[in-house]
Order: structure tokens, then sequence, then C-alpha cells
């Protein structure tokens, strides 16, 4: 049986991971509604992404003998600025994250759960991912500066991206 300190910061974690979904795909809404097609495209994926962090968690710990518990979502924003400040806001969303990440971690140590360990491993290295692509597209952003129209071409290169 898992620790209940385990379990209980395991569907903690769903539930960041939910909320990171839901952030991405508000996002995703607002990309839509200013014509940015590769941007919203690209969010719209990084929530199915988010929304697999958090099925991966589920099914580890019902694997477990754990009980999910799933808790309320907060709305995410309504309302972002230009596409540098909505990667910027994702970049330090990440940061937040693995943070979050590496408190589960301590707690399956401090808690002798090994198995957890092993499996948090993925989520350790894939937020490093998540900060250099977030981090990527940022620097590219930055690059732009006040040229709108290489704000299209960026869009459309963003928008690219395919799915893992
Ligand atoms: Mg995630």
């Amino acid at each position: 049986m898992i620790n209940k300190n385990v379990q209980d910061a395991i569907n903690e974690q769903i539930k960041n991971e939910l909320y990171s979904a839901y952030l991405y795909l508000a996002m995703s809404a607002h990309f839509e509604a200013a014509n940015f097609s590769g941007f919203a495209r690209w969010t719209r994926m990084q929530a199915d992404e988010e929304m697999e962090h958090a099925m991966k968690l589920f099914d580890y710990l019902n694997e477990r003998g754990g009980r999910v518990i799933l808790q309320a979502i907060d709305q995410p924003p309504i309302e972002y600025g230009e596409p540098l400040e909505i990667f910027k806001m994702i970049l330090a969303h990440e940061q937040k994250v693995t943070g979050l990440i590496h408190q589960l971690y301590e707690t399956a140590s401090k808690e002798n759960d090994y198995a957890t360990q092993v499996m948090l491993h993925w989520f350790i290295d894939e937020q490093v991912e998540e900060e250099d692509s977030a981090g990527a597209i940022v620097d590219q952003l930055k690059m732009i500066d006040e040229n709108k129209g290489y704000l299209l071409v960026v869009d459309q290169q963003i928008g690219k991206r395919q799915s893992e």
C-alpha cells in the first residue's frame, strides 16, 4: 500500500498537471481569437501533453493500490498580452512546475518510496525539456522586437511542432 503522504502529494500533482492543461488551453483560445494559429496549435498540443502527464500519475497511483482523488481546478486567466509575454509566462509556469515535481520527489524520498522516485525520473527529465523549449521560444520572440511581420513567421514556424 502506498504511503499516505506520497498519495496525497501525487493527487496534488495530478491537479497541478490538469491546471497546466487548463492554462495552455486558455492560452490556445486566446491565440485563436488573436489569429495566431501556430501559437494556438502549439499551446493546444502542450495542453494534450499536460493531460497525458496527469494520466501518467493517475495510472501510477492506481497501479500502486492508491486512491485517486480529483481536486478542484482553478480558473486560468482569461486575458493575455503579447506572444512574448505569454511565452515568458509559460517559461515561469514550467519553472514552477519543476519545483513542484522536485518537492514531490523529496516527499517520496523522505518516505523511502523508491518506486515513486523512479517513476518521477521521467517527470524530472520532461521538465528539463519543457523549460528548454519554452526558453527557446522566448529567445526567438525577444529577437523580433517591434517587427510585427516577423511575428507571423515565428507563429507559422512554432505551429509546425510535431507530436512526440
Ligand atoms: Mg506537465
